[in-house]
Order: structure tokens, then C-alpha cells, then sequence
């Protein structure tokens, strides 16, 4: 270790100079040169020496490093080839940590964590986000099928709101749902742009999601709840009912079994989507699914369930 962390704008500087590094947007690589930001992260994730920490993006290794410092072990997955003599270099004073070059999309998480941390009792997931993939890459983990306690992501300020908006706010709708209907949801803190080298064009914010014990309302065919989610939401300013014979159908049959199932649920259909409740939603989806209500056909029953499409 050099005498100082990977974190400060000096040895950053000197890293990017050393191997000749520009950093790639494509990539959405934004290096974090600010040690208590990172702290802060750690501690968001209640960081300890039991927790093991999946990271994405190591970049030059700045989260990386205190990660390791405060965790048991990392495994992080990186996509850019050329950090990877980078983060052996910066990493080397630390033995507990695994670098995987891959793209997290593409990886098999499942397998990997198996094979790397086979004893993993308590596993969170933190990472200063690619903001080009922020969402597909949090389905990634909320699909995962793994036991993760909690998750940290620095990602873009808006994208922040909306996964934690609640019911009746500007930001609520088919996103904020679909993660918490998972995890409990709340922006840490906000972080200035000055933090990073070289710095983004957006504001950013700390996301910190939590699982939940129990969901909030149990499923009867959960790919019918996250469509009829999407759909109560097409356009935003029309009422709940005309949202739904648009995604559902307008004939007379249809638009019964709809009636029944709403006032099953007990929502006035002339309410607006956003100032429903997770629970509402997943009681309304309980009642479309016992009469059979779909617009859905197989594929994307399968694709809705398993998470194989994006579709934020
Ligand atoms: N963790 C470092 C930090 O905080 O300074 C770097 C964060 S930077 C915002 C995002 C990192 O994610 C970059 O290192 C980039 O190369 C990496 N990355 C981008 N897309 C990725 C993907 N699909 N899979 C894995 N890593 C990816």
C-alpha cells in the first residue's frame, strides 16, 4: 500500500498517470476520490468483519480497498480488461479480496458466489453503479436467488427518488413497486459531483435497500402483479380504469370481471395508479388472477417472473 488510500485525488491521480488510464464513459466510469464518502458507503452497509460484500465496478479499487479494510471478504466483478492490472497493483496489500473479470450482466453471480464464498453467512451488495445499466443491474441481484441481506448503490439522484418514492408522489410508480414489493427502500444521502474524477454530469444519491421479512402482500401469480403494475401506469395523469381496459380489453366480459375484481380489492377505479399502494396493487393482482384478467401472454408471464426482461 502506498501511504495513502486508493481514495484520495493524489494517488488517483498517480494511478490514472501510471497506466496511462483514461476513464472510459461508455463504461459510465466515474472514480470516487473522497475516503469518508466511502466510508459512508460502508457504513450504510453495516459493513463487518462477518460480511462478506459483492461489488460491481471496481474500478481502480477505491470502494474496494475500505471494503476489504472493514468486510471479510470482496468479490467484485469487473467489465473493463484494462483495470485489471490496475486492481492487482493498488489491491495487493489486501488477501481478501477476488477480482472476476466479467460483465455482471452476463456473469452467473449464483455460481460464482458459491464457488468464492463458500462459507458466506451474511452477504450484501455495494457498488458505486455504471449508470447505464443502474436498473437492469438491480434486477440482477433482486432475481439473483441468493441470500442478500441488504444492498447499497450510489446511482443517479432521479433514478434514487424513484426507486424509493412512496404512493402520492411524482416519483412513485412501476419501479419504486417493483423493488419494494422486495426490499424497504430509502435514500441514505445525497453525494456532489466534486467527489468524483472525472466528475458526472448528474447528481448522485445512496440507495440502501434492505429485504424484507415478509412481503407486503403474498402473491397468487406474481408476473400478473408486476404487469398489472406496469400497466396501471402507461399514462400517468389517466384514471386507474381507463388505464386498464386499455392494457386489458374494453369488451363487456372483460370489463365485468375487471369491475368485480376492483371493488374485490376495494379501489375506486378512479383513482390514479400512483396513489395506490403496494398492498392495493397486490391485492387487486390477487383478484385479476382468480378471474383469470391477463394481458399477458406465456413468454412474458415467464420472462416477468424469472426477470429475464428489463422492463424499466
Ligand atoms: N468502484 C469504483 C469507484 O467507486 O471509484 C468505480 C465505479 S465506476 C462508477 C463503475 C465501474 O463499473 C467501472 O469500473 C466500470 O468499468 C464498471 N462496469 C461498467 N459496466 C459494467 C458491467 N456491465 N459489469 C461489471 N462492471 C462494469
Amino acid at each position: 500500500m502506498g501511504e495513502k488510500f486508493i481514495s484520495t485525488p493524489s494517488r488517483t491521480k498517480e494511478i490514472l498517470e501510471k497506466y496511462s488510464l483514461g476513464a472510459k464513459k461508455s463504461l459510465g466510469q466515474n472514480f470516487i476520490v473522497d475516503t469518508n464518502i466511502l466510508n459512508k458507503i460502508v457504513r450504510t452497509g453495516n459493513v463487518d468483519k462477518q460480511t462478506n460484500v459483492i461489488e460491481v465496478g471496481p474500478g481502480i479499487g477505491a470502494l474496494t480497498e475500505q471494503l476489504a479494510i472493514h468486510g471479510k471478504h470482496v468479490l467484485a466483478f469487473e467489465i473493463d480488461e484494462r483495470l485489471l492490472t490496475v486492481l492487482e497493483d493498488t489491491l495487493s496489500p489486501y488477501q481478501n479480496v477476488t477480482v472476476i473479470h466479467d460483465d455482471i450482466l452476463k456473469a452467473d453471480i449464483k455460481e460464482t458466489v458459491a464457488r468464492e464464498l463458500p462459507d458466506a453467512k451474511r452477504l450484501v451488495v455495494i457498488a458505486n453503479l455504471p449508470y447505464y445499466v443502474t436498473t437492469p443491474i438491480l434486477f440482477e441481484f433482486l432475481y439473483a436467488d441468493l441470500p442478500i441481506d441488504e444492498m447499497v448503490f450510489m446511482m443517479q439522484k432521479e433514478v434514487a427518488q424513484r426507486i424509493t418514492a412512496k404512493p402520492g408522489t411524482k416519483a412513485y410508480g412501476s419501479l419504486s413497486i417493483a423493488v419494494q414489493y422486495y426490499m424497504e427502500a430509502a435514500v441514505a444521502f445525497t453525494v456532489p459531483k466534486t467527489v468524483f474524477n472525472p466528475m458526472p454530469n448528474v447528481e448522485s444519491a445512496i440507495v440502501h435497500l434492505t429485504k424484507r421479512d415478509v412481503p407486503p402482500v403474498l402473491l397468487s401469480e406474481p408476473p400478473v402483479f408486476f404487469q398489472l403494475v406496469r400497466n396501471a401506469f402507461v399514462q400517468r395523469r389517466k384514471t386507474i380504469w381507463n388505464n386498464l381496459q386499455a392494457a386489458y380489453g374494453k369488451d363487456t366480459e372483460t370489463k365485468d370481471k375487471m369491475v368485480l375484481a376492483l371493488e374485490e380489492a376495494e379501489i375506486d377505479p378512479s383513482r390514479r395508479g400512483e396513489t395506490l399502494t403496494i398492498e392495493e396493487f397486490g391485492k387487486l393482482a390477487n383478484a385479476f388472477a382468480k378471474r383469470d384478467i391477463s394481458a399477458l401472454n406465456q413468454k412474458n408471464k415467464e420472462n416477468l417472473f424469472t426477470g429475464s426482461v428489463i422492463l424499466y
